[in-house]
């Protein structure tokens, strides 16, 4: 049996976990209308045929007549994604799109990255020898957007704005290391998201990974409990009861922690209530009105609001290498000017 273009959409579909519904609300077309693109009984547009392989990430080819280039990564999801939009995901996978490609063109004058062979250790000792790498001690609040700009090689954090559900994702690609951050969140959440990222670019041997109510998955449950080590380690929450004479945790002791070591409150209340030091009766007591509670204590709300401003915003490697690939002479000027607008520079192109 032959495989035709309705088939090969079918799979990819299927493959992503997609929904019909959710196609059709893609490509702005009525839901019956994918049935029929996938039983072959309705000719696929050259504009539809472009943006399914945006939310794919897969050459034109592939769809019109299946042959596939396996050294293409997208986002991928392990779970739940009927919510998702997904623009989001097309997005998303520009950006990765846009890094392989000028990874690709600057590739001899690329570092290649470390590589990690740590398997053997627990979640927190894997965290505290991050810590060492970076040299930073056990003891200090880590600044980890700063930390992990300045001491990962080739790396691209992403701001993008998308559903509640969806805290980040990663990809490791020729040698780039990329991550998602839903800009929604709080800089406490999203702060725990880039820690929990960072475990999966350095131990999980999957290229793509991608977070939703994950709640049940070993691999993510591994990934959070490394997040709250490198963000705060044992030893440093041990000091800080020390150094606070705490011997019954109050609200005023976990806002004073969660502030001193910027973690979010969800965050801090899970820990303690994971180490013995609170009850769950407590835990569920101390979770609402974060943001007047700690008003209220006079501390600066920061933690419980997003990062940036702006909405979609991209720190790292990206503008580095588009920099890199055109004083190179390896893009034109117009190349340049479209992967920086695609990566919202906006400003840098119309200034
Ligand atoms: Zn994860």
């Amino acid at each position: 049996m032959t495989e035709t273009i309705g088939d090969r959409l079918k799979l990819l579909r299927k493959s992503h976990h997609f929904t019909q519904k959710q196609i059709a609300k893609y490509l702005d077309f009525q839901q019956g209308q994918i049935a029929k693109l996938e039983n072959n009984q309705r000719k696929l547009k050259v504009s539809s045929l472009e943006k399914l392989c945006q939310l794919y990430n897969c050459d034109e080819e592939y769809i019109t007549s299946g042959i596939k280039d396996e050294t293409k990564h997208n986002i991928a999801f392990r779970s739940n994604v009927e919510n998702l939009n997904l623009d989001t995901i097309a997005n998303m996978n520009k950006i990765i799109r846009n890094i392989e490609f000028l990874a690709d063109k600057t590739e001899s004058l690329t570092n290649n990255n470390e590589e990690f062979d740590e398997d053997y250790l627990e979640l927190y000792e894997k965290a505290a020898i991050c810590r060492k790498l970076w040299k930073i001690d056990e003891y200090t609040p880590i600044d980890i957007f700063r930390v992990v700009l300045e001491k990962i090689n080739n790396v691209t954090i992403c701001f993008f704005e998308t559903e509640d559900n969806l805290s980040g994702s990663s990809i490791k690609t020729k040698n780039q290391n990329i991550i998602f951050i839903n800009s929604r969140h709080p800089l406490g959440r999203q702060r725990f998201t880039l820690a929990h990222e960072i475990y999966h670019l350095k131990y999980d041997d999957e290229f793509i990974n991608c977070d939703i109510d994950h709640k049940n998955d070993e691999i993510e449950k591994k990934a959070d409990i490394f997040a709250s080590s490198l963000l705060m380690s044992n030893g440093a929450l041990y000091n800080f009861e020390i150094e606070n004479n705490i011997t019954e945790w109050t609200l005023d002791d976990v806002i004073q922690a969660e502030q001193y070591f910027q973690i979010s409150h969800r965050a801090m209340l899970r820990r303690l209530k994971t180490l013995g030091k609170i009850s769950e009766r407590t835990a569920e007591e101390f979770s609402p009105d974060i943001m007047y509670n700690a008003e209220l204590r006079g501390y600066d709300l920061k933690l419980y609001q997003p990062y940036s401003e702006d909405k979609n915003m991209i720190l790292g490697n990206y503008i580095k290498l588009v920099n890199k690939t055109y004083e190179n002479d390896l893009i034109s000027e117009s190349k340049m000017n479209e992967l920086l607008i695609d990566g919202f520079y906006d400003n840098l192109v119309y200034n």
